[in-house]
């Protein structure tokens, strides 16, 4: 896949890193036990560590560890047996400590690989760099009154996994699906839930320019807290676009923190960027290193479930799908489990994940539901398909059933006989009905056995709208072959 951006003075290609914020799945804060659920009241979910009450101090949540730990395996990455918490100081409002408690020199994860699967069936591996665990800071409510900002600490200390890549990117696409595929892993996982509207996984992106055949990489952006994969797509064409106007122009690209704007569709100037060096980075003295045996990272790896890649390829082998279908339905695991059960109940893998994939999307967005709330059951969904194999209906009628079945009720026994939709197969039946239509028609039949064999399709139109399209197809085709030729 290529993406190159024709400039004044040439053309360039993107260069494109992410960093992931996604909150790790926890009762409890990294250092404190308060609780961490979503849209409580304001302050409600603080403790004094939270607050930085003087004299406070922080206790490492095991379990956030271990999620991180997890997390990073899923990423194929290697394990830092020690890790250490630092002091990141910068002074705002909402972050009561003055500074975060973040890892830096030494995070508890390392190198690793994402693979993703690309629309054409191929797939790119892309690099992690580093996974760390990071108290998230407060929030600043600037709109609750003219005159004050108002902070709300409830997510003050939530734990969150900052999981970085390798400047592999080179297409808003690819950064695209590099973020799905992240989402993805982490909710197999059960580390993260990926949830981004509710602020549970953010990317700050990293973009930088350079003419097609540099090696070297030039200045770079970050453009921060991106919460959709739209949205990050978006901001990197935008901000990739701008930056190459500015060469062409003769300007240099500055090192600063920028803001996307979706109303207006670009990216400005938040802050000139700051440095590492600037936050004054310290090991913090109120937390030991983190000290991890081979053995509790072992009993962690036999712990993981069946993640993406896995499953794709054992859809592969299993029952034979394209790549590009097994793909498409292991990116959500509720999509993959819903197939499988469907799968268990008709025995057509192939039916199955053409329906899965294109008439389940349809009538979900249809009907308002998502698959976690879905109104059809993947057994009453494999029933219908059965209902397809042995042609108890058209595949016409089973597209009008399934369209019921999101809406009224998912019971497709009770809709085809309640709306007549069972198929004709009766060969009585089938040819009393292609008898009328021959008999009534001399003149085309006449057209047809003078050589215009195309004509059989304007027969097979006729006795089906004369059945009310439920005569089976291929049986009035046979059977007008027969006839008409006789
Ligand atoms: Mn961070």
């Amino acid at each position: 896949m290529s993406y190159i951006i024709e400039g004044k003075t040439g053309d360039w290609e993107v260069v494109i890193g992410l960093e992931i914020h996604a909150q790790i799945i926890s009762q409890s804060k990294l250092f404190s036990g308060a609780a961490t659920a979503f849209g409580a009241g304001p302050n409600t979910q603080v403790s004094l560590v939270d607050a930085a009450m003087p004299g406070m101090l922080p206790v490492i949540n095991e379990e956030c560890v271990r999620q991180a730990v997890k997390t990073g395996l899923g990423l194929k990455a290697k394990i830092n047996l020690h890790s250490v918490f630092e002091r990141k100081n910068y002074f705002y409002a909402d972050l009561p400590q003055g500074y975060q408690i973040s890892q830096y020199a030494e995070p508890v994860v390392g190198e690793g690989t994402v693979v993703l699967d690309m629309p054409d069936g191929g797939s790119r591996e892309i690099g992690i760099e580093r996974l760390h665990m990071e108290q998230d800071a407060g929030k600043s409510m600037h709109d609750q009154d003219p005159k004050r900002t108002f902070v709300d600490l409830n997510r003050s200390g939530v734990a969150l996994m900052e999981i970085v890549s390798k400047p592999d990117l080179r297409t808003p696409e690819e950064a695209g699906i590099y973020l799905r595929k992240v989402r993805s892993i982490v909710r197999y996982l059960g580390t993260c839930d990926g949830n981004m509207e509710e602020g549970s996984m953010r990317a700050d992106v990293n973009v930088s320019v350079r003419k097609t055949g540099e090696t070297e990489l030039r200045t770079r952006t970050e453009i921060k807290n991106l919460n959709s994969v739209r949205f990050v797509m978006k901001a990197i064409e935008h901000e990739a676009q701008r930056q190459v106007q500015a060469y062409d122009n003769g300007e240099e690209v500055v090192q600063e923190t920028r803001l996307y704007d979706s109303q207006k569709g670009e990216t400005r100037s938040m802050r000139s960027k700051e440095f590492a060096h600037d936050y004054r980075y310290f090991p913090d003295p109120d937390l030991l290193p983190v000290e991890l045996t081979e053995d509790e990272v072992e009993a962690i790896r036999a712990s993981l479930p069946e993640l993406p890649d896995e499953t794709k390829q054992r859809l592969m082998d299993d029952f034979g799908l394209t790549p590009y279908d097994a793909g498409v339905l292991v990116a959500e695991k509720e999509t993959v489990a819903f197939f499988e059960a469907v799968v268990e109940e008709c025995g057509d893998p192939k039916l199955a994940a053409n329906w899965v994939i294109n008439q389940m999307p349809r009538e979900l967005k249809r009907s308002g539901k998502s698959i976690e709330n879905s109104p059809v059951s993947p057994q009453n969904f494999g029933k219908l398909l059965n209902f397809v194999l042995n042609d108890t209906v058209s595949t016409s009628a089973a597209n009008t059933v399934i369209g019921i079945m999101y809406v009224d009720g998912d019971d497709p026994v009770a809709i085809i006989k309640d709306k007549g939709l069972e198929q004709i197969t009766d060969s009585g039946e089938i040819e009393a009905a292609v008898d009328q239509v021959i008999a009534g028609n001399p003149d085309q039949v006449a057209d047809f056995q003078g050589g215009n064999e195309k004509a059989i399709g304007w027969f097979v139109g006729q006795v089906m709208k004369s059945t009310g399209g439920k005569a089976n197809p291929k049986m009035v085709n046979e059977l007008l072959r027969t006839k008409l030729k006789g």
